[in-house]
């Protein structure tokens, strides 16, 4: 029998919903690159509900609870008096979301004596210390491709939303005002813009293809260079250096993971390089910025928007400075969490599961750390180290 710890985020305040916006969800025959979509033997949800939350307990309990195992689920996260901490020291798996994250940092992994496996029911699993989970020979395992499309359309209204001043603009009419000057004064039109993406994995690869038909001028940097026809069929300049595509960028969007090779890559002195008037989103990880740096660059006018959804540690307190920095168009961690987002990050996690119980091997794409090494994913997107510290 195994122990499956699950940490998920708070239900909404007024309960499990009983009905929803829509009826179903579409129906996705495959991935942009070809990869197939999570293949369970079987899922015990609707797909279209909310299972991210912990009555939703992604759609686990009765096929775990059927083959005799323990699941236990909560949102209690933080602290040493948290029902996370408490149930950590005999749990053989740990699944956490990046939205919510469980931070399995040096002290709690050496806690965890029976882990074996950390599941993220979504992608970057940043919040594990890798090196410690290398060490201790834990699997580190995420559902690769489950959100990616969500976030790189979550993306595009990010930027268009802050180049086009729309949050203000709503605000206006919320509090039932008229005045167009107002809500125009920092409005510009996308089109013409030299937009820089940072990393082209598969969101930064979604944002530039989406973003081609708006006829921009797209620039990307990553520590791959993506195939020549595909530079050429979406009409992209590559930078092998970060410094050079900031120097030009209108707009920056950030699409890699956090490691400590990214860890505050944009940082006073890159700001200072960055032109005046440069927008950044960022629904990669908050702690590839600097927070404060960030905050002085708006209220400095050097930088005209910053938006995102992600943040650093998780859930953001309450005096964090990117609520109240203006010219912000942050949200709580939601972009790779949409309903149709959580239909197949769940059933990723049962088809996690279904092979671990049965000691059959995890796709090679979903694995960062297996063996004691980097492994699948991991090995080609991550580099070894800690980026949990300051979590807690
Ligand atoms: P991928 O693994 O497909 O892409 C990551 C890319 O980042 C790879 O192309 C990788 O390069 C590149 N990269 C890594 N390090 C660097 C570096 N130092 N400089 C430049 N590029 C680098 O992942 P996804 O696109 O699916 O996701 C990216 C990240 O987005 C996740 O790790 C996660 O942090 C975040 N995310 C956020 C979500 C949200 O809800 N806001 C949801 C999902 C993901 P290469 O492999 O070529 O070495």
């Amino acid at each position: 029998m195994a122990k499956i710890l699950c940490v998920l985020y708070d239900d909404p305040v007024n309960g499990h919903p009983k009905s929803y916006a829509r009826d179903t969800i579409p129906e996705l025959s495959q991935y942009p690159d070809g990869q197939s979509l999570p293949t369970p033997r079987e899922i015990d949800f609707k797909p279209g509900e909310l299972l991210g939350s912990v009555s939703g307990e992604l759609g686990l309990r009765n096929f775990l609870e059927a083959a005799g195992h323990q699941l236990v689920v909560t949102s209690d996260k933080s602290g040493p008096d948290s029902v996370f901490e408490k149930e950590l020291p005999d749990a053989d798996v740990v699944i956490s979301q990046p939205f919510w994250p469980a931070y399995l940092t040096r002290e709690r992994l050496q806690k965890a004596k029976n882990l074996k496996l950390a599941i993220t029911a979504g992608i970057g699993s940043d919040h594990v210390n890798l090196d410690e989970a290398m060490k201790k020979h834990i699997t580190v395992a995420e559902v690769t491709w489950c959100n990616s499309v969500s976030v790189a359309e979550h993306t595009v209204m990010m930027i268009l939303a802050l180049v086009r001043n729309y949050i203000p603009s709503y605000q206006v009419v919320v509090n039932k005002g008229w005045n167009i000057a107002d809500c125009v004064e920092r409005s510009y039109d996308l089109e013409g813009m030299t937009v820089g993406i940072v990393a082209s994995g598969r969101i930064g690869l979604g944002v530039l293809r989406r973003l081609k038909p708006f006829d921009v001028k797209l620039h990307y940097t990553d520590r791959h260079r993506l195939p020549a026809e595909m530079e050429e069929e979406i009409g992209l300049t590559f930078h092998p250096e970060l410094e050079s595509l900031l120097k030009i960028s209108d707009v920056v969007s950030l699409h890699c993971p956090l490691h400590p090779e990214t860890e505050h890559m944009i940082d006073e002195e890159m700001i200072r390089k960055m032109k005046r008037g440069t927008y950044i989103v960022n629904t990669a990880r908050g702690k590839l910025c600097d927070r404060d740096a960030i905050a002085r660059a708006l209220e400095s006018g050097h930088l005209a928007g910053y938006a995102g959804d992600v943040w650093f540690p998780q859930p953001a307190p309450k005096d964090h400075p990117w609520r109240s920095m203006p010219f912000h168009g942050m949200t709580p961690h939601t972009s790779g969490t949409s309903l149709s987002a959580q239909a197949r990050y769940a059933a990723g996690v049962r088809e996690i599961l279904e092979n671990w119980l049965e000691g059959q091997p995890i796709r090679s794409e979903y694995l960062i750390v297996d063996k004691g090494q980097l492994a699948g994913t991991g090995a080609h997107s991550y580099s070894a180290g800690d980026a949990t510290r300051g979590s807690e």
